[in-house]
């Protein structure tokens, strides 16, 4: 299984705008784009880039989704065609396809820190989806499927500590906290989520 495993603030640097790719540390000061303003993207000529293109735009778009759920080129790809193929808007599938990777919706429900650390404790085999364990981060959920914490991992500090914080879910999860459960109660829409790249450049992007 492939993933990217260089530094994380340099890539939210490169897009110009926060990621959150690293919990708790992205709403602090030691964030790396409050910090770093000025500094532009990384690199010798970070600061001087010029005006994009239509096609620079597109790419950074795709670029910065990619980034945002931690997926790799070639599985993007994948993802994206999944999406074209599927009955509607393409850009809003995609969405919605990229919302129901398993690492993410156990980020969502406030089961780790950052899309990364969700990663990481599906792919430790800490969870169960609908009482099957599941150690593969981009498996799909389901509308109605119950992610939970396995058994044998509840007692763990990680999860305890976890569980102390509240967070807000969004409207397509619910969660019994006491339980360790999840539920996904409906399929994700724009409306719902506070999407951070364009997608319809990204459609724009691969329809050439
Ligand atoms: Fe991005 Fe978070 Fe690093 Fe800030 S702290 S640059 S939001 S990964």
């Amino acid at each position: 299984m492939a993933k990217y495993n260089g530094p994380q603030c340099k890539l939210c640097r490169r897009e110009g705008t926060k990621l959150f790719l690293k919990g708790d540390r992205c709403y602090s000061t030691k964030c790396a784009v409050v910090r770093r303003q000025s500094a532009g993207a990384p690199g010798q000529h970070g600061q001087t880039r010029k005006k994009l293109s239509n096609f620079g735009l597109q790419l950074r778009e795709k670029q910065k989704a990619k980034r945002i759920y931690g997926v790799l080129e070639k599985q993007f790809r994948i993802i994206y065609n999944s999406a074209d193929k599927k009955v509607g808007v393409t850009g809003e599938n995609l969405i919605s396809f990229l919302e129901m990777r398993l690492d993410n919706v156990v980020f969502k429900l406030g089961f780790a820190n950052s899309r990364k650390e969700a990663r990481q404790l599906v792919s430790h085999g800490h969870f169960c989806v609908n009482g099957r364990k599941v150690d593969i981060p981009s498996y799909r959920v389901k509308v109605n499927d119950i992610v939970e914490v396995r058994e044998k991992s509840r007692s763990t500090e990680k999860f305890k500590a976890l569980f102390e914080n509240n967070k807000t879910l969004p409207l397509w999860l619910a969660i019994d906290g006491e339980s360790y459960r999840g539920k996904v109660v409906a399929v994700p829409c724009k409306e719902d989520l506070n999407v951070q790249f364009n997608e319809t450049l990204i459609v724009e992007f691969y329809s050439k």
